[in-house]
């Protein structure tokens, strides 16, 4: 299984419009993130995780031409502002593109890009979704990758986590969370690899920072400890530096093959 990390960056992305903090105007390329999204493939399945704002640019970025499925974590903007360029994925197939989501998220979808789930929406050239909302807890296939969903705190929107599992091999993404609720953490506990928010230096009222993100890792001890969902408060090179020898923060563009 291999995860490409499309976008590591929080919903403002880094830099941010008209910041001159050290990390903003750095010019190492760890420290330029997209919004955040990864793609979940093995050799018969691709699976894009989110439809960030930064699609498009990552698709072009990585020669991404086809998906068979998009699961998405949550609805907020920065996680589903690239809904319209799921067209592209679309020209290709005969057959609607699956959505996975939970039952708000779904909802939620269906309300902002409601066009797109009409019935009358039958033009070729256009986003046909075929939706598959999963009940928040009961594991699911696609194609030949298992997935089990995680529920995550994180704001006010009913927000998953998720354990992708192919041949032996275990990934957890949650790239957006104020804290994992008990029930939650035996199920992302001893990952093969786990990407996990950490925005900043501070605590925030819906997302874990740094320390924070640590302090829960040294809990769930997976293999490979991956920050995710940054923003300009963590510059790589520095944050790096701090972090136990089993984590690093994530990039733009980082493969990982598990
Ligand atoms: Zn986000
Ligand atoms: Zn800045
Ligand atoms: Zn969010």
């Amino acid at each position: 299984m291999k995860i490409l990390f499309l976008g590591t960056g929080t919903s403002t992305g880094v830099p941010v419009i008209g910041c001159d903090c050290e990390t903003c105007r750095s010019e190492h390329p760890r420290n330029k993130r997209l919004r955040s999204s990864v793609l979940v493939q093995t050799q018969d399945t691709i699976i894009l995780v989110d439809s960030c704002t930064d699609l498009r640019q990552q698709a072009l970025r990585h020669e991404l031409s086809s998906i068979d499925a998009v699961l998405y974590t949550h609805p907020h903007l920065d996680h589903v502002a690239g809904f319209d360029e799921l067209r592209a994925f679309c020209w290709h197939r005969r057959d609607g593109l699956p959505l996975y989501a939970g039952p708000e998220c779904m909802e939620n979808l269906k309300r902002m890009y409601g066009w797109a789930f009409a019935s009358s929406n039958t033009y070729q050239g256009y986003i046909r979704p075929e939706p598959h909302t999963h009940d928040g807890s009961t594991p699911f296939m696609i194609g030949d990758i298992e997935i089990t969903p995680v529920l995550i705190e994180h704001a006010s929107v009913q927000t998953h986590g998720y354990v992708f599992r192919h041949e032996g091999k275990s990934f957890g993404y949650a790239p957006d969370v104020k804290n994992i609720p008990k029930d939650s953490m035996p199920l992302l506990a001893n990952l093969d690899a786990f990407a996990m928010d950490g925005l900043g230096a501070d605590s925030h009222p819906s997302h874990l920072s740094v320390a924070e993100n640590v302090e829960l890792m040294r809990q769930l001890r997976p293999k490979q400890g991956l920050i995710t969902h940054s923003g300009h408060r963590v510059e790589y090179v520095a944050c790096s530096e701090i972090l136990p020898d089993f984590m690093s923060i994530a990039y733009d563009g980082m493969l990982l093959e598990l």
